[in-house]
């Protein structure tokens, strides 16, 4: 827990200005443009951000390009290399409080849940670091008694990473772990609306001493930053984190100057629970699978699909945890969903119980107390007699907004999870085994849990098919893309 002290001194620094990370150094953006920096529980500035440039990128991506070309990285021995990324990792637990503190600050996101995803963030480099240790293994191929032939992993080149503000620190140590680990070098555009903790990855790697220009970071938006990175000749590959809006943009600009991509979209992922399921454990899962992270999860489990025989028990049970969520401050520990990133995704949210009421469902929604009034609060919300073609059950809606539907029959279930662009997560609750295997196998999504909650195992890949993403992270997965494979082929 934090002292008060403490307290006192991450308010401190929190007000100071926020700059780029460039060659190993902490510098202002060119022209010295800044933006301001929003707190969501109040509306108020918390600081000042240096605003990145064209000029920025291109400084930061020469940086990385002299580094991995000249520099010690790509070439040093793996155990140094891999040196560094253990002290990466354990600074980042030195800092878990603080990074908590920021995160919740900048984003909303309830404090008891950004510590969670702080300690997931120091694993994601240790992970890499052992995953690169042990299984950045090629292949050889004795051909005949005159040739064999066998395969290396090489470093891709500069990696363009851009995040998400939704877990920005987890995701963009998703991002910078494996590539950094597999020896490429790095600039990161992290989103505009949650710049705080990605300065600090910034502080934490500047002390854990890597070589100047392997790590990189220019804040600004999307469409100057962001879009100089993807356009610049001298990166060699993009991974995104994002809306698939966004992502589809980046593929086109992308595509004259050849980068392999790699996109994490949106999702309007299933939950879809059977009438023989585990009802208090689908509940749960049901409840903490759309409420948590305020709403703002990729894979939030946004359609309920119920089956009509516990229908109406589980919309009563629903309503009942509902109204006891907490809602409140994001820096109190006993908070369960806090305020909305910003302001525009605050009237987008809120513009979703508009529709639900012209398209005719019902909507239940939770009161915001008085004096949380000037933070962007939208109550926890359930849609109830929904139907699969209306607005509020096909588009993501980000937010604490759970849309009910029900079905008959299991076939019924999966063509109704199915008929939509998305195709991020689903899940799946019954306690017919051979049920759950068969509708997981069916439901058209990159990751699906049966009788489980959003828990995944680092190893496992993560990614969506549909609109919902090209590719995979996670584990092995991620080395085809963080690396180049070429064959040798010796004659003997
Ligand atoms: P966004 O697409 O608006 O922004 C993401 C990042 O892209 C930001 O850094 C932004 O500045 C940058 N960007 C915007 N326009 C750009 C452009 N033209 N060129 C280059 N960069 C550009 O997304 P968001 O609102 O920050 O995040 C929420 C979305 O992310 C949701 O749709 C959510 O589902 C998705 N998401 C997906 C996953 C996943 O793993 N599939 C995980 C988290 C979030």
């Amino acid at each position: 827990m934090v002292s008060s002290q403490q307290l006192i001194s991450y308010k401190h620094e929190t007000q100071q200005s926020i700059s780029l990370y460039i060659n190993g150094e902490f510098t202002s953006a060119a022209g010295g443009n800044t933006f301001k920096n929003m707190n969501p529980f109040t509306n108020e500035q918390i600081n000042e951000v240096a605003e990145g440039q064209s000029e920025d990128i291109n400084k930061a991506v020469a940086a990385a390009r002299e580094a991995f070309d000249n520099g010690p990285w790509k070439t040093m021995k793996l155990t140094k290399r891999m040196e560094y990324i253990y002290r990466i990792a354990d600074l980042i637990d030195e800092e878990i409080e603080k990074i908590a503190y920021l995160e919740s600050l900048d984003t909303g996101l309830p404090i008891s849940q950004t510590r969670n995803m702080v300690s997931r963030a120091s694993e994601n480099f240790r992970f890499y670091a052992r995953m690169v240790e042990s299984r950045l293994v090629g292949d050889a191929y004795q051909v005949d008694d005159e040739f064999i032939n066998y395969t290396i992993h090489a470093p891709v080149g500069v990696a363009g990473l851009i995040t998400p503000w939704n877990a920005p620190f987890m995701l963009e140590t998703w991002k910078v772990a494996p590539a950094l680990a597999t020896g490429n070098t790095v600039v990161l555009k992290p989103a505009e609306l949650s710049p705080l903790s990605a300065n600090l990855l910034a502080e934490v790697i500047h002390k854990a001493g890597l070589p100047k220009g392997v790590f990189n970071v220019v804040h600004g938006y999307g469409e100057e930053a962001g879009d100089a990175l993807v356009k610049h000749p001298d990166v060699q590959l993009i991974s995104f984190t994002g809306e698939t809006k966004t992502g589809s943009t980046i593929i086109k600009n992308s595509a004259d100057t050849l980068k392999s991509c790699s996109m994490e979209l949106g999702g309007k992922s299933p939950i879809i629970v059977f009438d023989d399921a585990d009802f208090e454990r689908a509940l749960d899962a049901c409840v903490w699978g759309i409420y948590s992270f305020n709403g703002e999860r990729c894979t939030a489990n946004s359609r309920l699909f119920l089956q009509e025989g516990i229908k109406d028990k589980f919309i009563d049970a629903l309503k009942m945890r509902v109204a006891n969520i907490k809602v409140g401050d994001p820096l109190d520990a006993d908070t369960e969903v806090g305020p909305l990133i910003d302001k525009g995704h605050f009237s987008k949210v809120k513009s979703y119980l508009e529709i639900a009421n012209e398209e005719g469902t019902e909507v239940i929604t939770g009161d915001i107390p008085i004096e949380f009034v000037r933070g962007n609060f939208v109550g926890p919300t359930l849609i109830l007699n929904a139907e699969n073609h209306m607005r509020v059950a096909q588009e993501e809606i980000f937010g604490p907004i759970l849309t009910v539907l029900t079905f008959k029959e299991e076939e019924e279930a999966i063509k109704l999870a199915n008929d939509i662009d998305y195709g991020l997560a689903g899940y799946v609750w019954t306690n017919d085994i051979k049920r759950g295997h068969r509708v997981a196998h069916k439901v058209e999504a990159g990751m699906l849990w049966v009788n489980a909650q959003n828990v995944r195992d680092l190893r496992t890949p993560f990614g969506g098919s549909k609109s919902s993403g090209i590719g995979r992270e996670g584990g092995h997965y991620g080395f085809g893309f963080y690396t180049e494979q070429k064959i040798i082929h010796v004659s003997i």
